[in-house]
């Protein structure tokens, strides 16, 4: 099958699906989820308005300062469009890599302003600061159809702290709030949080609703069989995703270093490989957990043994019932490769968290792109989240042939434990305060 038959294929299985009832969205999203999106807000008029839009385009600069990633801001280049097609101000913020608590030129969002002028092809003014008099002078002086990008958030440590003077003064620099920003979602900070209560007219952006859509599909009947496939580099990232998927999957699949600790809880022998001694315990309930359900989970059967965990080791593949004492385990083998790859393939539903093996090396990665073209090869809901999985799929060119790569790593695992989003909460919290309110 072609990959745009395939596309196809999985946009009728998606159309297909009901939509979720109210109350089991709610149930599944920990209480809360239901939020205006951009463009179905009727009651947001957009016409010159001031937009502020909480984008993440933390993007990857490299020594000189240019960016190696524009994906976070591709991906939020409609919710920016669609404000200027209505006649708003896009006022455009976002944190950018970790400034201790104060300005950090090499951190400032000027390559991203840069960026977007180009990508938007209108004047893109970059504020000197995210809040104060010039910021708000300067944004007087613009016009719709122009763009403002704010300096970044974190070089007032208040952000983080989710101070609310600061999100007052941020608020103050726009009529309506839109956040796009799911890969800060997770996080209670001004800009994400503290600032939505201060605006009537609040929604959420096009990449914001969609990451919200699709991770929702996943916990509120998903098409059977859903499998998900976990991995990566430790059991504690992942279990609170496993546990709460018990009752929704019909099997994991389970690599990466985290099979190791899984595989020490049933007694299996696994030679020098990363364990989680103090997870040992852990695993072996989640065993007997799934096991009661009748959740099926998928241990690796063999593995790619290594005498050093480095590029330009000795390798062979091993079974899991004889694992030599001296070598460490380093991506799973071709039989378990060939095991999960038929998960997938009977799947209608699946997700991929975590890589099977040390990817980054070149000789550990057939795992990992084994499962990254297992999932382009299905034609069912398939949904990659992880920095490193993404990053895979990526290396793989494969991005485009799965359902859903997800833009934000730590706010998908934890959505997909059921925990309610700040970002989410804040912007469905109905009653605005008033500005005068809080002391200026
Ligand atoms: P993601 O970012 O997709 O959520 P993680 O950050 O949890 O994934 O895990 C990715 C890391 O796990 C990678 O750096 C990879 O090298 C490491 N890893 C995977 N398998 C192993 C293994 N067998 N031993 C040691 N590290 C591993
Ligand atoms: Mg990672």
């Amino acid at each position: 099958m072609g990959a745009e038959a395939r596309r196809m294929g999985r946009e009728r299985e998606w159309q297909a699906q009901r939509r979720p009832t109210r109350r089991s969205v709610a149930y599944a999203a920990g209480g809360r989820s239901e939020h205006a999106a951009l463009a179905r807000a009727p009651f947001l008029d957009l016409a010159a308005k001031r937009v502020f839009i909480r984008a993440d385009l933390n993007v990857p600069l490299d020594a000189a300062g240019c960016i190696t990633d524009a994906t976070r801001i591709v991906a939020t280049l409609p919710t920016i469009r669609y404000v200027l097609e209505h006649g708003g101000l896009p006022i455009v913020a976002s944190h950018l890599g970790r400034p201790k608590g104060g300005p950090a030129p090499e951190l400032s969002l000027r390559p991203v302003a840069d960026y977007l002028r180009r990508a938007l092809d209108v004047p893109v003014e970059l504020a000197p600061n995210c809040v104060g008099d010039a910021v708000e002078s300067l944004i007087a002086r613009q016009r719709p159809g122009q763009v403002v990008v704010l300096e970044n958030l974190r070089f007032h440590p208040e952000e983080e702290k989710n101070d609310l003077v600061f999100a007052e003064r941020l608020a103050r620099l726009a009529d309506v709030y839109v956040d796009d920003a799911f890969g800060a979602a997770h996080r209670a900070h001004a800009s994400t949080a503290g600032m939505a209560r201060f605006f009537r007219d609040k929604a959420a952006g096009f990449l914001l609703r969609r990451e919200v859509d699709v991770l929702q599909r996943l916990l509120v009947a998903p098409a059977p069989p859903f499998v998900a496939v976990l991995g990566g580099a430790k059991v504690s990232d992942k279990i609170g995703v496993l546990e709460n998927l018990l009752g929704r999957v019909q099997a994991f699949c389970i690599g990466g270093a985290m099979a190791y600790t899984f595989l020490r809880a049933q007694g299996k022998p696994v030679g020098r490989s990363r364990v989680e001694a103090d997870k040992v315990d852990l695993a072996a309930a989640t065993l007997a957990r799934a096991a009661a359900r009748g959740v099926r989970i998928l241990l690796p059967v063999d593995h790619l043994a290594a005498d050093r965990a480095q590029a330009g080791a000795t390798t062979r593949v091993v079974s899991a019932d004889d694992f030599p004492a001296n070598l460490f385990g380093v991506d799973i083998g071709p039989q378990t490769i060939d095991a999960f790859a038929q998960e997938i393939a009977a799947a209608r539903t699946a997700l991929w968290n975590g890589p099977m093996g040390i990817f980054e090396v070149d000789a550990f990665s057939r795992g990992t792109m084994a499962i990254a073209h297992a999932l382009a090869e299905s034609s069912g809901t398939m949904v990659v989240g992880g920095g490193d999985s993404v990053a895979a799929l990526a290396r793989a060119g494969l991005q485009s042939a799965v359902t859903h790569v997800s833009t934000g790593g730590g706010a998908s695992l934890e959505f997909l434990e059921g925990r309610a989003l700040p970002g989410l909460v804040a912007l469905e919290d109905a009653a605005p305060a008033e500005h005068a309110a809080v002391p200026r």
